[in-house]
């Protein structure tokens, strides 16, 4: 990564802000999944073994209205969480725009640290209002950003204030562009892409580019559906991106043998899980009235032989409704397979979002090379955008 972190920079007797990504799912005012939590433990216990004088945390945290505090979305359990993990006190400012803060701030006993109220609750935040990031610089004399699942978005915690102090990045952050960068630009080939989810027009850009870089790039999930389409095939009640068929005609086009569709398929006579189903194959026409919900085993094998070759893959999106049990076989076998994979050596990586959760729900979240903790920021790496919050920071 030609970025510095927090390695590269003297933090003793420092100030340290840090963008984190506690964006956690809260319930009832109870965390209930604090996976973002503890992937920033690294970064913060490394910062606080280089004796800061203190460490001043800020994230957002859900979609409050715009600059509008709202107790629903108060970072106030994740402090508490914090302390747990961190066992040591973490104090908490409910308005980070006040003196007050910078004074509780200021107040820390040497390597204290602070949990900001959620950024989202300031107006100006999500424009990267420099006025806004002025009052978050008023914390610290170095930035860290760790908040990979948010640097994909300029606003003025993650972009304008890294430009107020010397700015670097934190070890998750360093971590996830190196797996997911690396692939992109030097990967081990053969080099395999894997692509599901709803809909094509949300990946069209990553899809262009993995077709640039991949060796092949495997579909599957409701957005195969729109190429079928595209290639003139009945699809039944499918989930098809009818705006999306140009592009998708266009896409195969340009792909010549690289994109691969599913050869069979799961159909059923409604989108529940209790259904009825069949397995068909591709090359038939769906029933009316039938839907495409998930791919079928031919295709698990046919992907499978593929996989077994490649040295690099790269995997955004589920293979069907995996959340319905009954859907969930064809996204269950490629995770399987991943997992496999990745014990002879083969370098897995799980782009952010729902193919995280799936390989998650098929318990076999430890078993992958890297599982990207940010959606939306590692589509767009994988698009080959570069990410303002990334930018911003200091180079090599
Ligand atoms: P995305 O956010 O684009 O990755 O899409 C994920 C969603 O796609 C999940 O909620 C899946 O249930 C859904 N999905 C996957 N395959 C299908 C399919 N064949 N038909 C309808 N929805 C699907």
């Amino acid at each position: 990564m030609n970025k510095q972190t927090i390695r590269d920079i003297d933090l003793k007797g420092k100030r340290v802000l840090v963008r984190v990504d506690f964006n956690v799912p809260i319930e009832n005012g109870k965390i209930t999944d604090d996976t973002r939590i503890t992937a920033a433990l690294p970064t913060l216990k490394a910062i606080l073994d280089k004796r800061p004088r203190a460490v001043v945390l800020m994230s957002h945290l859900g979609r409050p209205k715009d600059g509008v505090p709202d107790p629903k979305f108060s970072l106030r359990p994740v402090a508490d969480e914090l302390s747990k993990l961190l066992g040591k006190p973490v104090a908490f400012a409910e308005d980070a725009t006040s003196e007050a803060a910078v004074q509780q701030a200021n107040s820390l006993p040497d390597g204290g640290v602070l949990v900001l109220e959620n950024t989202r609750f300031y107006p100006g935040e999500t424009k990267n209002d420099p006025e806004l990031a002025k009052k978050f610089a008023r914390f610290g004399e170095v930035f860290v950003n760790d908040a990979f699942g948010s640097a994909h978005r300029a606003h003025s915690s993650t972009e304008a204030v890294a430009h107020l102090m010397p700015a670097v990045a934190g070890l998750l952050m360093e971590k996830e562009l190196d797996y997911l960068a690396t692939a992109l630009e030097n990967p081990k080939r053969p080099f395999v892409a894997i692509l599901g989810g709803a809909k094509v027009s949300d990946k069209i850009k990553v899809i262009e580019s993995l077709l640039a870089k991949a060796d092949k790039v495997l579909i599957g999930g409701g957005m195969a559906n729109t190429f079928f389409r595209a290639q003139g095939r009945k699809t039944g009640a499918s989930l098809v991106e009818e705006t999306a068929l140009d592009t998708a005609k266009g896409l195969l086009a340009k792909a010549g043998g690289k994109l691969v569709l599913p050869v069979d398929g799961v159909i059923a006579d409604a989108f529940k899980n209790d259904a009825s189903t069949k397995t068909i194959s591709l090359s038939e026409d769906v029933p009316e009235g039938w839907q495409i919900l998930d791919i079928g085993p031919k295709t698990v094998e046919e992907y499978r032989k593929i996989l077994n070759d490649a040295k690099t893959v790269v995997w955004n999106g589920p293979m069907g409704v995996f959340e319905m049990e009954n859907f969930a076989k064809g996204t269950n076998a490629i995770a399987q397979i991943l997992a496999d994979l990745t014990s002879k050596g083969v370098i897995t990586i799980i782009g952010g979002g729902d193919s995280a959760a799936a390989v998650q729900q098929a318990g076999l979240a430890d078993k992958m090379t890297h599982i990207s903790t940010g959606g939306g920021a590692s589509l767009e790496l994988l698009e080959g955008q570069v990410l303002p919050g990334v930018a911003a920071l200091k180079d090599r």
